[in-house]
């Protein structure tokens, strides 16, 4: 029988969350997902001065957005909770009291500035630098003498002086870290706050966490939160460090380069399920390549698939699961995708497109289109004035010449059924009597109907047109 998996995201709402953060936590949900386990969505708000609640809103909002849902968490309580770690004090409080009573935690009253000396001195002799043991081997007697002179302390682990901690790690396979070269960290600030080497292992074992997938900025934080778990007699989870994401130079993605907020994908039109798709993808290899639905990409998720080399991120690739993602999305559903965006002049397109004709609208314009914006644009050339045409379309309808048109405009003013009906029809009986064919036909067609040299297939637009606006358009050709 397979253990059960759960798994967690842990984010500190300190700013809006980033794609690094959002692969993070579908990792683990998917991870969770794969094996019928639980997702836990836990909040590390310990940084009091960095924390807010509009930063954890917006999380929570763009989590719902990707279709990420947890099992225990903010607005799913579980039995492990509360899943606020500002709300879960006292709990830390009682494991301090216990490493205190073993001898494994001690007040360090070393100011900033003597530990950047060390720090610096350690390097300069060519040392790692960690922390010196200064206030190590203080005596009680000196250390009521502080206390007594007001001086408010941190709060150090005692790392073992000899050993390794040794872990296999689920993507980057076994690990070893001599406690030596550790140095005793502080595991409770100066303002008596948790810091989070410990909250974050605490809780990982009192939440029954059995996996957690991270960054590897996190891999040296392992062996410590290992040895904090260790003498508490806490129960591990098993690591695994994902690569971190860069961009198509290898560097470290930044704003720039598209490290974008979940929230201005979203802005910007793209679909979960487009973000979703590829965001999967990043790091993960999965055998199938096409389009998948989050019960296929779960399903098919497992931390041996991951990669360890940096994941590349390339805005091309997501625009490709975006028009994925939008062949596979419901009439409706994208009806309400694009219905709302506004253009320049504040008009949305649900005030533009007839109510009976959305289907048939959508289903003609949208293999050329990825974002709501440009569903807007056709709108606009299908129900309003036809915008200026545009170059290409300028120069196909001077070739033409206004002889085309004019035989084009008498043709439809015949009102015949069969070509009022059916573009090709039309284009058939055009060519008949101008002699033009295939592109020299086709082409001057759609540039005076639309606007544009290309776009969608004109026999889907043309009922959408109707017949006096096509009529309106053909003769402003012939005066072109
Ligand atoms: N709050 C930590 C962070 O956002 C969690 C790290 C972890 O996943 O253990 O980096």
């Amino acid at each position: 029988m397979s253990t059960q998996i759960k798994s967690r995201f842990a984010p500190s709402p300190t700013g809006e969350i980033h794609l690094g953060n959002v692969r993070t936590a579908l990792f683990n949900w998917l991870y969770a997902g794969s094996r019928q386990g639980v997702f836990v969505l836990r909040i590390e708000d310990t940084d009091l001065e960095r924390s807010e609640k509009r930063h954890e809103q917006a999380l929570i909002e763009d989590l719902h957005w990707l279709g990420v849902d947890w099992q225990e968490g903010p607005g799913c309580d579980g039995e492990h909770g509360p899943y606020h770690q500002s709300d879960r004090l006292a709990i830390y409080q009682q494991y301090y009291q216990q490493l205190q009573n073993q001898g494994l935690m001690y007040p360090c009253f070393c100011t900033p500035q003597q530990l950047s000396l060390s720090r610096k001195a350690q390097m300069a002799s060519g040392r790692p630098p960690r922390y010196a043991g200064t206030c190590a081997r203080l005596t009680q007697e000196e250390i009521e003498q502080k206390l007594a002179g007001g001086e408010r302390p941190a709060w150090r682990f005692r790392v073992p002086a000899e050993g390794e901690v040794l872990f296999e790690d689920m993507v980057r396979g076994a690990q070893r870290f001599q406690c030596a070269d550790i140095g005793d960290f502080i595991i409770k600030r100066s303002d008596g706050g948790p810091a989070f080497f410990f909250c974050n292992a605490v809780d990982d074992a009192l939440m029954g966490i059995t996996h957690v997938l991270r960054g590897e900025d996190h891999l040296s934080n392992t062996p410590r939160q290992m040895l904090i778990l260790q003498a508490l007699a806490l129960p591990l989870p098993q690591y695994g460090h994902t690569a971190m994401i860069v961009d198509e130079k290898g560097a470290p993605l930044s704003k720039r380069s598209g490290s974008r907020s979940i929230r201005s994908l979203r802005e910007a039109g793209y679909l979960s399920a487009a973000v979703v798709n590829y965001m999967a993808r990043l790091g993960h290899q999965y055998s199938n390549d096409g389009f998948m639905d989050t019960d296929a990409l779960q399903h098919e998720f497992s931390p041996a698939s991951l990669g360890r080399a940096p994941a590349r991120f390339d805005p091309a690739q997501l625009d490709y699961w975006q028009k994925q993602a939008l062949e596979h999305t419901g009439i409706d559903e994208l009806w309400h995708w694009c219905a709302d965006y506004r253009d320049e002049q504040q008009r949305a397109v649900h005030e533009r497109v007839p109510a009976g004709q959305r289907q048939d609208f959508l289903l003609a314009v949208r293999d050329n289109c990825l974002f709501p914006q440009q569903v807007s644009h056709w709108a606009q050339v299908v129900y309003d004035e036809l915008p200026p045409y545009n170059d290409d379309a300028n120069k196909v309808i001077a070739e033409a010449g206004g002889a085309f048109y004019q035989a084009a405009v008498e043709l439809l003013s015949l009102q015949q059924d069969e070509l009022t009906s059916d573009f090709r029809s039309f284009a058939s009986a055009v060519g008949k009597e101008t002699g033009n064919k295939g592109k020299q036909l086709f082409m001057p067609l759609r540039a005076a109907i639309t606007g544009h040299s290309s776009g969608p297939e004109m026999a889907r637009l043309w009922p959408l047109l109707g017949t006096d606006r096509i009529a309106a358009r053909l003769r402003l050709a012939c005066e072109t």
